[in-house]
């Protein structure tokens, strides 16, 4: 090869490596998922954090309503949204990164019970569908992942699995392990990897493995090429039922690990794409504790804080949004300068102020108690007795900035945030 050839060669090669295939107006992305997070838990943490004319930091420019049903449920679970937000298809509640043709479970020849599985089995149309993770990973973009759930939970799996069945972990877990897309991968859910020794072949693949936040700062320290932390056996804690001190320290905060992903995934030249889950949100509405769904969702704008400070909005589009509701309303008259977390008020002072205190009395449910200002429409700890509170179907809010955030505006379909993210980026 002559001079002249072999610099054109590397001048191609350097082309390729700046993203040059690529032709969208943003270098990098930073998808944030609050799980669960409905406009009234946004609502009620804003009331909580920084007050009710607060501001928190998820509360970027460019703003859209959302609507989230999945292809046969009005009220969506968090497979079928990702799927939607991460590769473009309303799907069947419970697939993941599957086309719409499969039918939940199909795979499986019985149902759990022993009976045989009528859907079984998948039609020849099932077939895999490319997560926007992948079309990045192919476009020489570097990949990420930071959750605070198990990392076989729904909406990460959406970034690299594609399963017709969300419960089947294991597999998920195997699939994690045997894909090449995501090189930053912070989770829980240890204790799906440790069966089959799966950690054991993560090291053999020269990936990074780690178990603790110190040991996975340690590795963004020294640039390690490709990293799988599984910080948890399981879900990480609450951020309310996590010491201060002492052995949970281990456990970082969502803010910490966006910025330990920031800075490994920004030294790739040719960009990279990011999913941030605030998985914690759902599952504390799920058991009906406001205050742990409160602080969750305050941590998780933290992690959307770190992310607005540690990256250019010329060159990074940050998009937040959440995959469903959940059925939490803020009701009664509570002042302002109450706490959300407290009871409500009556409607004025002249007929309501039976204790003569000045201020209204405390609005009382039939039985005589005070009523809270913050209410579940079902679940353990509602009116409505359910083992565990479901999702809730309203639309959900997007909120975005940087290159293409303007596309983030009016009313839209979950579907088409993963447009919005694939022209920013060129993929
Ligand atoms: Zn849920």
């Amino acid at each position: 090869m002559n001079s002249h050839a072999s610099l054109a060669v590397l001048s191609l090669l350097a082309l390729c490596s700046l993203g040059a295939a690529r032709n969208g107006p943003a270098r990098n992305a930073i998808l944030f998922i609050g799980d669960g997070m409905a406009i009234s838990t946004l609502t009620a943490a804003r009331i909580h954090g920084p007050g009710p004319g607060g501001k928190l930091a998820l509360e970027l420019p460019h703003v859209a309503l959302v609507r989230t049903y999945s292809l046969d449920r009005l009220v969506n679970d968090s497979a079928a949204s990702a799927t939607a937000i991460l590769a473009g298809e309303r799907v069947r509640m419970g697939v993941i990164g599957m086309s719409p043709e499969t039918k939940r479970a199909c795979s499986l020849p019985r149902r759990p019970d022993g009976s045989p599985n009528p859907v079984h089995p998948c039609v020849p149309a099932a077939v895999p569908i490319p997560s926007l993770a992948e079309l990045a990973a192919q476009a020489g973009m570097a990949v990420g992942v930071v959750t605070n759930t198990r990392i076989t939970h729904a909406t990460p799996a959406a970034l690299y699995a594609h399963v017709d069945e969300r419960e089947l972990e294991s597999e998920i877990a195997a699939q994690l392990v045997a894909q090449r897309v995501l090189s930053f991968v912070v989770g829980g859910g240890r204790r799906f990897f440790s069966p089959y020794d799966l950690s054991g072949r993560l090291r053999a693949q020269g990936v990074t493995y780690v178990v603790t936040g110190a040991a996975l700062e340690a590795a963004v320290q020294a640039k390690a090429e490709r990293i799988v932390a599984l910080l948890a056996p399981d879900h990480f804690a609450y951020t309310v039922d996590q010491p201060s001190e002492g052995e949970a320290h281990t456990l970082p905060s969502l803010a910490k690990l966006t910025e330990l992903a920031v800075r490994q995934l920004s030294r790739n030249e040719s960009g990279y794409f990011l999913l941030v889950e605030g998985g914690r949100i759902d599952h504390a509405q799920h058991e009906n504790r406001a205050r742990a769904a409160l602080q969750e969702l305050l941590a998780f704008d933290q992690a959307v804080a770190v992310a607005r400070r540690a990256t250019d909005e010329k060159d990074t589009l940050i998009l937040v949004t959440s995959d469903h509701g959940s059925p939490l309303v803020i009701a009664g008259y509570p002042l302002v300068g109450d706490s959300i977390l407290g009871a409500a008020r009556g409607l004025g002072i002249e007929r309501q102020d039976e204790d003569g205190d000045g201020l209204p009395d405390y609005l009382r449910t039939a039985d005589g108690n005070p009523m809270n200002t913050l209410l579940f429409a079902n679940g353990p700890r509602s009116a409505l007795q359910l083992l565990l509170a479901t999702h809730e179907g309203s639309d959900v809010v997007a909120s975005a900035r940087g290159p293409g955030a303007e596309q983030v505006h009016g009313f839209l379909d979950q579907v088409e945030l993963f447009r919005v993210l694939r022209s920013a980026l060129g993929l």
